[in-house]
């Protein structure tokens, strides 16, 4: 695909972000063009649109740039999938954010974060994907996957605009599919 290329050069690498040693992808270059940015989107359109997708789940934050444009594309829901905090919940057992939301932690390189998700913003019997700016160790998207199956989501496969080379060999996260459009810089 033609496309490709473009695409891959026009992410940025800055080198140590954030910090020394990192050669951080930086996907808001590609945003600042425009047909590359819908090159990009109309990739996962054509791929995702005549899959019967009833939901679009965008990981916080990068996944929230594109999720949102594939989601009307096709005609399915958009899903935010949040840091900690940030999904109003109600205050049930003295501690806020607990009866609405739940949540999945994951294993980072230094330390976890975690995401949540709205209950009931998916329901038994829909299909979903998750999408993502770039997958590393997966460790994100298997949180997602966990988060849309508690939720009764069937999932997919998961989206990524970058995806690291050691995933081309057995491209899948969790046992899901994983399908991804260029390699790092
Ligand atoms: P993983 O959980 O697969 O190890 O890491 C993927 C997550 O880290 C994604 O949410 C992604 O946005 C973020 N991330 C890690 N490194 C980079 C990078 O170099 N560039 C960008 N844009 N995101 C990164």
């Amino acid at each position: 695909d033609p496309r490709l290329k473009a695409i891959t050069e026009a992410i940025r690498v800055v080198p140590h972000f954030p910090k020394q040693g990192i050669m951080f992808q930086d996907i808001t270059t590609l945003l600042l063009d425009h047909k590359v940015f819908k090159d990009t989107i109309d990739i996962f359109v054509d791929r995702y649109k005549d899959m019967g997708i009833s939901i679009v789940a965008g990981v916080e934050a990068r996944g929230f740039f594109f999720g949102p444009s594939i989601a009307l594309a096709i005609g399915s829901k958009f899903v935010p999938l949040r840091k900690p905090r940030k999904l109003p919940g109600r205050n049930i057992t003295g501690a806020w954010y607990l009866g609405e939301v739940i949540s999945e932690k994951y294993v980072l390189e230094y330390g976890s974060d975690c995401l949540e998700m709205h209950v009931g913003a998916v329901k038994p019997g829909d299909k979903a994907i998750v999408i993502d700016d770039l997958v590393a160790t997966g460790g994100t998207l298997s949180a997602a996957i966990s988060l849309l199956e508690r939720g009764g989501a069937e999932v997919v496969e998961c989206a990524c605009v970058i995806g690291l080379s050691h995933f081309k060999d057995d491209c899948s996260v969790n046992g899901k599919p994983l399908y991804f459009l260029v390699e790092p810089r």
